[in-house]
């Protein structure tokens, strides 16, 4: 479903994708966060990929 309104548009990318992914146990923790909510691992935390754009069909 793609988002016509280009400010809407920027929004919806800046949460899907400012998140930041564990690499012990793959969970998404907040952008600021400097450890892991579930696994509670210092220095695990990955940006989540940006490179890659929307699910093509
Ligand atoms: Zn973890």
């Amino acid at each position: 479903m793609p988002v016509a309104d280009p400010q809407a548009r920027a929004i919806a990318m800046q949460r899907r994708l400012y998140v930041k992914i564990c690499m012990r146990c793959g969970a998404k923790n907040s952008w600021k966060a400097t450890r892991c909510r579930r696994c509670g691992r210092k220095g695990t935390l990955r940006p989540k990929n940006r490179e890659l754009g929307p699910k093509k069909a």
